[in-house]
């Protein structure tokens, strides 16, 4: 079980893995890319890096590896994009989050909603999109602080009798630096004092420039209040998200992030997470932050329990042993004995760090003092 495959370890060390097979030859080992090796060689050739392996977090990596390992392309299927709304307070994030959630899913399901998630799917005939409902754009940043890359598009809401303001070009700067493509939505079309060429003029200043004015930006008119242009919307994300190619393997152990969390006193620890890899089904052990667990049950977005989730589906999991952070990661594996495993390691790791913070901390207020 002691063995890691070696662009694994390169990876996770941040070394080209050509360095280390050289560096493995030189100390007579001859290996490569695919190939596993052992635990004292990995720490052979991670101390000629000048990296101190501990069993314990070379244990960990060869968990995980199962799920991180990088995919066959042949095994890659087509997935629906994951959408974020942001934009400036008063906007309309909040309504075009529910008027696009009450007019797919509502009336084409009866019962309707009977709970937030913090993430929901819609289906349009053209395909699925799953819509992130983070409060803010907190959860995104920290998401990407992170290093997660959890929205394939950002939909930038401008309200046309306001124009572009502090919290808009916030997003855009956001979005660029993320890397993630924008579709603007011109919201609030229906007031007498909608100036829609005024934003178009605004964002192209940011740089958003329309397809008629010479650009390559998707700018849609919509009236989250009056239901206008959502079907248009909903049509040009899954247009730009078609460029994307938007691709995952939806058959190995999931890998996910979490959106949203909290403790129900009924239920215990509830997370919210986003399938980006794998199938996710109950009774899977999972790792998620430093908790793990046992998937006891999944819901979807409309609170109907699942069995299963797979690459861009939001589920809400029950059966963690806490409750995880927003961002996050939760990733299956093969055992109980694995998660529990990776979950007291990572819990040590940080008392750890906490300790050394505290002791840092101690000190420095020794040196106020003195
Ligand atoms: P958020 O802060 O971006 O989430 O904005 P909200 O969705 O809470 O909307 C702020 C205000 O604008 C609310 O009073 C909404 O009713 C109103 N609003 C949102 N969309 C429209 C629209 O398309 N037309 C009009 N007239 N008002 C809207
Ligand atoms: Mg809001």
């Amino acid at each position: 079980d002691d063995t890691i495959v070696l662009s694994d370890l390169a990876k996770r060390m941040g070394i080209k893995a050509n360095e280390m097979i050289q560096k493995l030859i030189g100390l007579g080992v001859m290996v490569t890319v695919n190939q596993t090796i052992d635990f004292d060689t990995a720490v052979l050739v991670a101390s000629e890096f000048d990296y101190e392996l501990e069993r314990a977090s070379f244990e960990e990596e060869s968990i995980l590896s199962e799920t991180t390992e990088k995919d066959d392309p042949a095994k890659l299927t087509e997935r629906s994009p994951v959408v974020t709304i942001m934009g400036h307070v008063d906007h309309g994030k909040t309504s075009l989050l529910d008027v696009i959630r009450k007019t797919r899913i509502t009336e084409i399901e009866a019962g309707g909603i009977t709970q937030h998630i913090g993430a929901y799917n819609v289906s349009t005939d053209n395909g699925q999109i799953t819509f992130l409902d983070t409060p803010g754009h907190e959860a995104f940043t920290s998401m990407r602080a992170r290093g997660a890359k959890v929205t394939d598009l950002v939909v930038l809401v401008v309200a046309a009798d306001d124009g572009v303001m502090p919290q808009t070009v916030e997003a855009i700067n956001h979005s660029k630096a993320a890397g993630v493509p924008i579709i603007v939505a011109v919201n609030k079309i229906d007031k007498a004092n909608a100036d829609t060429d005024r934003v178009v003029r605004e964002l192209s200043e940011q740089g958003l420039v329309p397809e008629d004015w010479g650009g390559d930006t998707i700018f849609v008119k919509v009236s989250a209040k009056q239901n206008q242009g959502i079907d248009n919307l909903l049509e040009m994300i899954l247009l730009q998200s078609e460029v994307l190619e938007l691709k995952a393997n939806a058959d190995k152990l999931a890998k996910g992030y979490v959106v949203e969390s909290k403790l129900d006193s009924g239920r215990g620890s509830v997370a919210t997470v986003l399938v980006q890899e794998g199938t996710l089904h109950a009774g899977n052990s999972v790792v998620c932050g430093i908790h793990h667990g046992k998937i006891r049950a999944m819901l979807n977005d409309r609170g109907v329990q699942v069995e299963s989730a797979g690459p861009s589906i939001p589920v809400e999991v029950i059966g963690l042993s806490g409750v995880p952070n927003a961002g996050d990661e939760l990733i299956a594996v093969s055992d109980d004995k694995s998660a529990k495993q990776v979950s007291v390691h990572r819990v040590q790791k940080q008392r750890a760090k906490e300790l050394a913070k505290t002791s840092r901390m101690s000190l420095e207020k020794l040196f106020e003092k003195m």
